[in-house]
């Protein structure tokens, strides 16, 4: 299929790996041409890895670097879409305008899906000239390696749009599951309230940074800390999440850190700018020494 992926950040450049990589078609579009030369980078890296496992043959990584092809300008990036795949930042006028656009630029009968982590896909469906085709087509961070794939139906989406991504995505290895459209869906739901007041616990001084993470790696098993988890997600992306549920619920459960909107303020996005609750800038992870937190 000839696919769109529109964004080319941590999200848009994996999707567009594992399209690739199953052979299909990839356009990946984004607005700065930086962002695509990373994107780039990002994949060929990434299957550099995989080769390097001897899980994909280098004539199969070539295959799947040639059928990635990059756009800056969205019409063109579009043009012969199949079915496009909206991964842009977690914002959403930005949203509502690129699908405004996608309703014109891309054919009748492509359907539109987003990756949007909470944004609602009734409300992006109703910018579009095709609500019935407009899902929620939600990729987990690394998407090469994980391997849900939450699929949001909106008010209007049809059977045979949700019956194609879900068809789709197992094509893909993941696992889609299929979830109702309210403010964070499930994943988010039930994952930010919990990133949120690991925050809250780290300002209001109960611990620092490793204590936290560590008591949440060994006492309940998760693979990565809370924070480290936020820095992964991205903390820009947090609290745009953040303020969806609360806007969307109304309940000041949801209510963002103050910790995190300073520090989204302050450009302190997590692994993607270099810093966040703990440096990358040296390639690692190390901890942040010169911050109180507080
Ligand atoms: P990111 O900041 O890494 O990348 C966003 C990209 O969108 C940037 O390259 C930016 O240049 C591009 N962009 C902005 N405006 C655009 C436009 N008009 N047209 C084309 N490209 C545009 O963000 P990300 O982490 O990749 O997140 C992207 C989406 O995926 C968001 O909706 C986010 O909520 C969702 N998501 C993120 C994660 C995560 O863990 N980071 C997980 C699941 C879903």
């Amino acid at each position: 299929m000839n696919i769109s992926v529109i964004g080319a950040g941590q999200m848009g450049a994996g999707i567009a790996q594992v399209f690739a990589v199953a052979g299909h078609r990839v356009s990946l579009v984004d607005i700065s041409q930086d962002a695509l030369d990373r994107g780039l980078a990002a994949i060929h890296k990434s299957l550099g890895r995989v080769l390097k496992k001897e899980r994909i043959t280098q004539a199969e990584m070539d295959g799947a670097l040639a059928n990635v092809s990059l756009h800056s300008d969205l019409g063109a990036g579009v043009a012969n879409a199949e079915l496009v795949i909206e991964a842009a930042t977690e914002n959403v006028d930005l949203k509502l305008k690129i699908f405004s656009d996608l309703s014109r630029l891309a054919p009748a009968a492509a359907p539109l899906a987003s990756n949007t982590s909470s944004i609602s896909i009734t409300r992006i469906a109703a910018a579009t000239d095709r609500p019935e085709k407009v899902i929620g087509m939600h990729f987990m961070n690394p998407v090469p390696i994980m391997k849900l794939v939450e699929v949001i139906r909106g008010y209007a989406t049809d059977d045979a749009t949700t019956k194609l991504v879900m068809d789709l995505s197992e094509s893909l290895g993941k696992v889609p599951v299929e979830v109702k459209d309210y403010p964070g869906f499930v994943a988010n739901r039930i994952l930010m309230p919990m990133l949120n007041e690991a925050m809250n616990t780290l300002w209001e001084g109960v611990a620092g940074v490793s204590e936290i993470d560590t008591v949440m790696k060994l006492g309940m098993a998760h693979p990565m800390g809370p924070l480290q988890l936020a820095d992964y997600i991205g903390l820009d992306t947090c609290l745009a999440i953040l303020r969806v549920m609360q806007d969307g619920f109304g309940r000041g459960h949801y209510q963002p850190c103050p910790l995190l909107v300073n520090m989204v303020m302050a450009g302190k996005l997590g692994r993607k700018s270099g810093e966040g609750f703990y440096d990358y800038s040296g390639g690692g992870k190390e901890l942040v020494v010169s911050k109180s937190f507080a």
